[in-house]
């Protein structure tokens, strides 16, 4: 069961349980932490210790994630790339609506030229007359105005088999007048009552242009043809300020107008050889022979409009969006190129963004996951702490209960104090013993108030023996004085307190109640000086037929002597007067020695050490008890070392020693033959001691009475006290000796007494 403790005494105890905890706990933290740095490292071990699996998995992830990167960078680019694309063909459409515009206005602006200028009577009238010189002076020279006026290249007019027989460039070198352009689809279909519409090269100028004709009707007949041939030059021209490729190709896939020099006259697919036997017989592109294809790779894709030409451009690789528009009136195509790098490069920067992205993306992770590793961390740490906190208090409590139970338990009074004498824990036991409450001693500086009034001069040479360091550790004897006015004999052992720092704080006492020993050892005392009487009383009884016996012979000497003296007197024997008188002085000095011995063996005397031969007590004794050796018809042999020094003793004691050794040793002879009954007295020196051995032929010590020998009123004797022993031990050790005993060989006991040559 834990013992309570009075709450006043609780801080106290806990202070001090603190200080000494701390240190207690400080080793335990060395103490603990190897173990934990084994446990971290267990446990980093542990997280590394499937290296295999942990590592594949996060390359496997790693993996997973790259190649997520490279899909989404690709998806990225891909609808950058379409979008840049679709923003680049809005912007060639855009284009080609212009350019077809401008084409469709062009040729708006002539096609009805032909029909309206064929309607002009002089015109009609050369078809009719064509050798009238001045009709066709008159109409050359109308031609020469109206094509001036609408600027076009030339306006002229054939008759039904071609030749033609008035011109806007009648004055010219290269005028048309008198060549015949029978071989033209232009006038093929005009001829057939369509209108005409050609793009050539000039035969006779070898200007390209574009040709338009219109039937000219006399009634219900087709009688000849006029044409305009319109030059396209300032349309290529505008063309070929644009960066972007435009050009037109004819209905069998040839040049014709476009920017790129390189490619006009080219066809942009292989010619059908009826197709170039067309274009050789209307002399279309002048006399060239063949056309070659133009040099590039176009990627076509059924599902879009737009595709991709390939082709060196100025030396250098190109990368071309392409679209082409049909313009079906004209049957020829608009193909309009732009520059592929916009829509490669936006691709790459879908591409870079979207790694960018993922890059960002996966430093935020790693952000966000170094965070919550280090949220774990830290919560680890924290709870890790928290552990620890709770362990280390749980241990303080422990060693705090551990403590307050000890100091509670124990009977013997602990007192600490620090340096200065301040009382700063007692433990319950020291209350009890001083009769004060904890909270009214601690704190306290000396003088304290259970200091015995009578002993306060060595209280305070105590005390200050103790602050002062220079206390035994056989502690001293101090008596106090309880609450309640009794005193208390206690003995204090202090001891240095040492807090955890290594430092001197203060002292540590351990007072021990010594009062019931104190009152034991009186009562011994007391009884012993009794028994001590007590024999030398019962010994009385026997010395007094001693002292009856020993005086009875000069009592009746003296009594003999003084007769004779008389006598000697009343005869006037001067001289055996004197003689007597010497023997009766004699005599009743003997006698006076007799009673004077007994009288002082008996008397209780102070007992005090003085100088003392150890041979004349072993001969008083003997002298002593010769009635009872006699009467026991014992036979003592002295043994006396006769160069013994003297030793401090006292006297009358030692020789009580002596007489109740040799007693034992003759009452052990009892049964004994008269002749067996020997006691051997013997003295001696050894080493720094004296002894005094007295041997016996008795039957020695029992096995049994070894134990018990020197108990008080341990007996064998029917009228025995079983003191003599006890006493005669008590006696040799005040004296700073010993008694020894030991069964002789031959037989006998024997006792030894050893006392120091000098105290
Ligand atoms: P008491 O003589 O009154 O019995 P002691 O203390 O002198 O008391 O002796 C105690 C006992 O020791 C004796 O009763 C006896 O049994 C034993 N004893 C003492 N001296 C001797 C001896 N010399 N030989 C044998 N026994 C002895």
């Amino acid at each position: 069961m834990a013992p309570m403790l009075r709450p006043s005494s609780c801080a106290s105890v806990a202070a001090f349980g603190t200080r000494i905890g701390l240190m207690d706990n400080d080793q335990k933290k060395q103490g603990k932490a190897q173990p934990m740095t084994t446990d971290l490292a267990a446990v980093e071990r542990t997280d590394s210790s499937e290296p295999g699996i942990g590592s594949l998995r996060s390359k496997l992830l790693w993996a997973l994630y790259v190649l997520a990167v490279v899909v989404l960078a690709w998806l990225a680019g891909e609808w950058n790339a379409r979008r840049e694309k679709g923003i680049q063909i809005d912007a060639i459409h855009r284009t080609i609506e212009v350019q077809a515009l401008g084409l469709r206005g062009t040729v708006a602006r002539y096609n009805q030229i032909p029909f309206v200028t064929a309607q002009h009577a002089d015109i009609k009238a050369l078809l009719q007359s064509p050798s009238d010189k001045a009709l066709t002076n008159r109409v050359n020279r109308f031609l020469q105005a109206t094509s001036r006026q609408v600027g076009s290249d030339a306006l002229y007019l054939m008759d039904s088999r071609g030749v033609t027989l008035a011109a806007s460039n009648w004055l010219e070198t290269e005028s048309f007048v008198g060549d015949n352009y029978s071989f033209r689809p232009y006038f093929l279909d005009a001829m057939a009552g369509h209108d005409g519409f050609f793009f050539a090269i000039g035969t006779s100028t070898g200007v390209p242009g574009l040709f338009m004709t219109a039937p000219v009707r006399l009634g219900d007949e087709v009688a000849g043809v006029l044409a305009i041939k319109v030059s396209l030059r300032d349309i290529e021209d505008a063309w070929r300020r644009s960066k972007d490729p435009v050009f037109l190709t004819d209905a069998h896939g040839i040049v014709f107008l476009g920017s790129i020099e390189a490619w006009k006259y080219k066809t942009t697919r292989a010619l059908q050889a009826d197709e170039l036997a067309w274009v050789h017989k209307h002399r279309q592109y002048g006399e060239r022979a063949s056309f070659a294809p133009i040099e590039w790779k176009q990627n076509r894709e059924a599902s879009e409009a737009s595709y991709e030409t390939r082709t060196l451009m100025d030396g250098k690789p190109q990368q071309l969006l392409s679209l082409d528009e049909n313009l079906p009136e004209f049957q020829w195509t608009l193909t309009v190129m732009t520059d592929l790098a916009p829509v490669n490069w936006a691709r790459w920067m879908g591409r870079a963004l979207a790694v960018l992205l993922a890059l960002v993306l996966i430093l935020a992770f790693k952000v966000a996951q170094q965070r919550e590793r280090r949220y774990i961390e830290m919560r680890r740490h924290r709870s890790e702490l928290e552990k620890r906190v709770l362990e280390r208090t749980a241990e303080l409590q422990e060693s705090h209960a551990f403590r307050k139970a000890m100091g509670d338990s124990l009977l013997v009074g602990m007192r600490a104090r620090d340096l200065a004498g301040r009382m700063i824990y007692v433990n319950p036991a020291l209350c009890d013993i001083t009769g004060y409450r904890a909270d009214e001693l601690v704190g306290h500086l000396p003088p304290y108030p259970y200091w015995h009034p009578d002993d306060l001069e060595k209280h305070w040479q105590d005390n200050d023996a103790v602050l002062s360091g220079k206390t035994t550790m056989n502690g001293f004897e101090s008596r106090i004085r309880h609450r309640d006015g009794h005193d208390v004999y206690t003995m204090v052992y202090s001891a240095p307190l040492i807090d955890s720092t290594g430092k001197h704080s203060g002292w540590m006492s351990s007072v021990v109640d010594i009062t019931e020993q104190k009152r034991a050892e009186e009562q011994q005392r007391v009884q012993a000086a009794k028994m001590q009487r007590t024999g030398r009383l019962a010994t009385l009884g026997e010395m007094a037929s001693t002292l009856a016996h020993e005086l009875s012979q000069p009592l009746m000497a003296l009594g003999s002597f003084a007769g004779a003296a008389r006598a000697y007197a009343d005869r006037g024997h001067r001289e055996l007067l004197n003689e007597t008188l010497s023997d009766i002085s004699e005599q009743a000095q003997r006698a006076a020695e007799i009673v004077g011995r007994i009288r002082g063996f008996v008397r209780q005397q102070t007992p005090g050490f003085q100088d003392c031969a150890v041979n004349d007590v072993v001969s008083n004794v003997l002298a002593l008890m010769r009635p009872e050796i006699r009467h026991q018809q014992a036979r003592v042999i002295t043994q006396l070392d006769a160069h013994l020094p003297a030793i401090q003793a006292d006297r009358v004691l030692l020789e009580q020693v002596v007489l109740n050794l040799v007693l034992n040793a003759l009452q052990a002879m009892q049964d004994k033959y008269p002749v067996d009954k020997q006691v051997r007295v013997q003295t001696g020196a050894q080493d720094d001691m004296v002894f005094i051995r007295v041997s016996d032929r008795g039957p020695g010590i029992a096995q049994p009475v070894v134990a018990q020998l020197f108990e008080p009123f341990f007996t064998t004797k029917p009228d025995g006290l079983g003191l003599g022993l006890n006493i005669c031990r008590t006696t040799i050790e005040s004296h700073r000796g010993r008694l020894e005993f030991e069964n002789a060989p031959q037989g006998g006991a024997i006792f030894t007494v050893y006392l120091p040559k000098s105290l």
